[in-house]
């Protein structure tokens, strides 16, 4: 049978936005030493805004953009829908796809229709030809083996120490273009982190976007520790690095790529209208998007803990 008091704890859970899956993770939640959250979509709203472009010399701004939006037609993240917003309102004509391919953790390629330019003398003005781009953040730099001129390395610079994204476009194996993109930190993010600290909960970030930003981010949250540039399959390895260390480690995520993460963690949590693949490997469900209801679950853990003693 169920011991009462854990029931009545179900009860109080749910009343209070959580779903308790695995009644054990409930228990478990007393124990915590580090929370790892996700950072885009649960510290951070995850809707990100394009806020600033630059070229490489010889291009021009919007002949980037567009190309970037091309390329992102076909994506549905977050990224993906900032640079298509952009390139609409400064109403680019963006070329049509063939070819789309989404590499997860690191951006998107796409072989794209354009017109030709016909040099003098050969061919005709506006055949058609195809070309095939790429668009994507550190992660795929590092594994397209591509480094950015001067001119897009210090445009990144600046956007990091701003705490901004940055998604390159690359042709020919050189990146021609960048965007600086802007999230925002959900405003009970800073009380979420306060509230476990003050439980003596370590707080880890884990994150596929740039370390720049990561680290903004941690500074900005008072955030422990965090791992930055961490592709979708490594995300687990850093929950199996904590435990590793003797913690008892609970995963807070929202997405697809944090379901292995959520998975292996002690106590996995899936915030707000996460995925339904981040809900089936979690062990608690916070109905809403609110980082608080993580304190809350600790909280209610402790408490009911000292009442079945
Ligand atoms: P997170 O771990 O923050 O939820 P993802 O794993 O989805 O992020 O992506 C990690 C990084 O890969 C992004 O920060 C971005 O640099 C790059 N990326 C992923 N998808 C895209 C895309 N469609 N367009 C451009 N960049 C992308
Ligand atoms: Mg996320």
């Amino acid at each position: 049978a169920v011991p009462l008091v854990v029931a009545i704890n179900t009860t109080m859970a749910a009343r209070n936005g959580m779903l308790i899956r695995d009644r054990i993770a409930m228990e478990e939640a007393r124990d915590l030493d580090t929370i790892v959250f996700d950072k885009t979509g649960t510290l951070t709203k995850g809707e990100q805004g394009v806020v600033e472009v630059a070229t490489t010399e010889d291009w021009d701004e919007d002949e980037a953009l567009a190309l970037m939006a091309a390329a992102e037609s076909d994506s549905e993240h977050m990224i993906a829908e900032a640079v298509r917003a952009e390139a609409r309102e400064r109403e680019l004509s963006v070329p049509s796809v063939r070819e789309f391919e989404a590499l997860k953790g690191r951006g998107v390629r796409a072989t794209l229709e354009v017109e030709t330019a016909a040099a003098p003398g050969i061919g005709e003005s506006g055949m058609q030809d195809e070309e095939t781009i790429h668009v994507g953040g550190p992660n795929l730099l590092r594994y397209l083996d591509v480094e950015p001129d001067d001119r897009l390395t210090s445009f990144a610079d600046e956007a990091g120490e701003r705490g901004q994204g940055v998604v390159y476009l690359i042709q020919d194996e050189q990146a021609i273009g960048a965007v600086a993109l802007a999230d925002v930190i959900r405003e009970e993010s800073y009380e979420a982190i306060e509230a476990l600290h003050d439980m003596d909960v370590e707080i880890a970030m884990l994150t596929g976007d740039s370390k720049d930003v990561a680290r903004a981010v941690s500074e900005e949250l008072d955030i422990d520790t965090y791992f930055a540039e961490v592709l979708p399959e490594d995300k687990d390895k850093k929950i199996i690095e904590l435990q590793e260390q003797n913690k008892l480690v609970a995963m807070v995520g929202d997405g697809v790529n944090d379901a292995p993460a959520l998975t292996r963690s002690d106590v996995g949590i899936a915030i707000g209208s996460g995925t339904d693949v981040a809900v089936e490997s979690a062990e608690v469900v916070l109905v809403e998007n609110d980082p608080r209801d993580v304190a809350h679950l600790v909280r209610l853990s402790r408490k009911s803990y000292r009442k079945m003693q």
